[in-house]
């Protein structure tokens, strides 16, 4: 690639709206341009690199034995009402309607439809196990779009759905799955943890996360310094950095690995810690999907059942205030319904009704002012639940944790560090399935219906990950497997001095030629601006070619973390380079 006939245009002014370092870079360097709230057009430079992540996913997902296949983006709204999805997703589905007024949404992910197209294409056991995959863009309509691709509207995701007859094959293949993410993210020279996601009930090793190590990451994950824990602690989406206040500060503790601070929810909620103390009841609405963010409901009830306002307003955007009678038709006026209740896997907290129920209406009633972000669950240490209250059950099994207190599995102390979810593989079951009416005849001649897993991975997401672990003052500097170019061959006067133009050509199409991802550098900008570009653009590898190193036989080499050039010959140059 020559860049004097690329298109390549770094700018020094950014909004003030990035405060990311990768959202920053990414715009500095120019590989994406916002168009609108969380959409971006990505630039033949951002390309590459999009295109150099998706390339090594699928390679290692067709070498897991996954197939490769590719779903629409948009799809009907009949298939997401045979799992109650069109109605329980939330405000993340963007719905869309045509010029018959049919509905569609477009695809915030694709359980649906690839059950609809295994109900049609899988007829018997035989054809089991199978994994389809593909990489395809998906939309859902986040509530803060923000830090640029890391948490855009439109994103490019990996999205693999296997089918299998039993559950064990299912775990099997998850473990398959877990490995191949493993060896992605490797590749991807990444930093990297996989972390127990939540999983509610269905617990053990249905669900990991895969988290990029970087301060500036949206989650908090408390890990072993001894062993390989590691789990999720689910911080609230909403929650920002400066919101959170680090766990020493707060009088609260947190449940479980899964933990967060309460000080953090009840700034969240605009509610000060101490009116928060005996009030508080969380209710979550998860495991409905695979995107558990979407579909959360929050609702805070005071602890004598006088509930006044619901405070979602005050870091989250532009939600209006929940009345009390809003909360009570939501909720049911219903006696002793107070204290954390769990997700909507059947966890029953102290309520007489199933959970479920509960948390179903009220995500339907609650879903226009309810924060559709990841909402922890959490209960605060040393509380008085209320009146009568007996301790829930779940709570008993919950430790507090913070920083320094033992792992759970009994090795080591845990610490807490923040990711970037960059990976997500969870067992679904057969929900898809028996909603859908998904079946294959087994050995006996049996329906059975198959059990399904489901892994993604956000490829555009990855980008922005990449970036934030791996950068300085000067700009990018890329994991190998990641660059856009490899190495940048730089000519000096490229006009003035044929000669110079001609040894960097010939350089280029040399080390081209060997199979190096090569750039050549000939737009003819002064050495500083041009030095400046590249390393902001972070290439590995810099060679300048000047007058003045030809007349010595050397090249002037510099590697992207060095602090300094070197003269290398032709020969010591290709040995740099191989
Ligand atoms: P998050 O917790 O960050 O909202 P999620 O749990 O909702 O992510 P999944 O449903 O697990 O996301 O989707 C699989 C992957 O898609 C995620 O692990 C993440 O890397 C990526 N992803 C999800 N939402 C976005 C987004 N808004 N922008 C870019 N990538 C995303
Ligand atoms: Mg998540
Ligand atoms: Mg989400
Ligand atoms: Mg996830």
């Amino acid at each position: 690639m020559r860049l004097s006939q690329y298109h390549l245009r770094t700018v020094k002014e950014i909004p003030a709206e990035a405060v990311l370092a990768s959202h920053k870079l990414m715009l500095r360097t120019g590989m994406i341009r916002k168009l609108a709230s969380g959409l971006y057009t990505w630039s033949p430079l951002g390309l590459r690199v999009l295109r150099k992540v998706e390339a090594i996913v699928r390679e290692e997902m067709n070498n897991a034995g996954a197939v490769e296949l590719l779903m629409p983006s948009i799809q009907p709204r009949e298939l997401w009402d045979e799992t109650g999805r069109w109605e329980k997703f939330g405000g993340q589905l963007l719905k869309i309607k045509d010029r018959k007024e049919a509905e569609y949404c477009y695809g915030p992910t694709a359980e649906e439809v690839i059950t609809d197209f295994a109900r049609n294409e899988i007829a018997s056991y035989k054809q089991l196990p199978v994994n389809f995959y593909q990489i395809q863009t998906k939309f859902r309509d986040e509530i803060r779009p923000r830090f640029g691709v890391m948490r855009a509207r439109e994103f490019l995701m990996k999205d693999a759905y296997s089918f299998h007859l039993t559950k064990d094959d299912l775990a099997r293949e998850y473990r398959n799955m877990y490995d191949t993410y493993v060896r992605i993210f490797e590749r991807l020279g990444l930093k990297f943890r996989a972390v127990e996601a939540d999983t509610g009930a269905i617990g053990g090793f249905a669900s990991h996360e895969f988290q990029v190590l970087a301060d500036s990451g949206e989650d908090a994950i408390a890990y072993s310094t001894g062993s390989e824990y590691a789990a999720n602690i689910e911080l609230a989406e909403a929650i920002t950095t400066a919101t959170r206040p680090a766990p020493s500060e707060t009088a609260a503790r947190v449940d479980t690995p899964k933990q967060t601070t309460c000080a953090a929810v009840a700034e969240l909620i605009g509610l000060p810690i101490e009116r928060t103390a005996k009030t508080i009841c969380v209710i979550t609405v998860d495991s409905e999907s695979n995107t558990d963010s979407g579909d959360m409901v929050m609702a805070i009830l005071r602890g004598d059942h006088e509930i006044n306002e619901i405070k979602l307003t005050k870091a989250i955007g532009e939600y209006r205030l929940a009345t009390e009678q809003e909360i009570r038709d939501a909720l049911g006026t219903v006696p002793g319904f107070i204290g954390p209740l769990f997700d909507g896997e059947g966890n029953i907290g102290p309520t007489p009704r199933p959970i479920r129920i509960i948390a179903d209406r009220a995500a339907a009633v609650l879903s226009d002012f309810v924060v559709g972000a990841n909402v922890p669950k959490f209960h605060i240490r040393g509380v008085n639940w209320g009146r009568d209250l007996p301790e829930p059950a779940l709570v008993a099994d919950l430790r507090n944790v913070v920083e320094g207190d033992p792992s759970p599995d009994g090795q080591g102390t845990l610490a807490i560090a923040r990711g970037i979810e960059v990976g997500h593989v969870f067992q679904l079951g057969d929900r898809y399935a028996r909603d859908m009416n998904c079946t294959v005849l087994d050995e006996t001649g049996k329906a059975a219906t198959p059990m399904m897993g489901c892994y993604g991975i956000g490829v555009s997401r990855i980008v922005a990950a990449a970036i934030e672990q791996n950068h300085d003052d000067a700009g990018i500097i890329w994991p190998a497997a990641m660059a856009p170019w490899q190495v940048a061959v730089c000519v000096i006067n490229p006009k003035d001095e044929p000669t110079v133009t001609a040894a960097a050509a010939a350089l280029y199409d040399e080390l081209t030629a060997a199979g190096h991802d090569v750039v050549l550098d000939d737009r003819g900008l002064r050495p500083g601006n041009m030095f400046a570009d590249i390393e902001l653009l972070g290439i590995p590898h810099r060679v300048v070619v000047s007058g003045r190193g030809l007349e010595s036989g050397t090249y002037e080499y510099r590697g992207r973390r060095d602090t300094e050039s070197t003269a290398l010959d032709h020969r010591a140059l290709l040995a740099r380079l191989a």
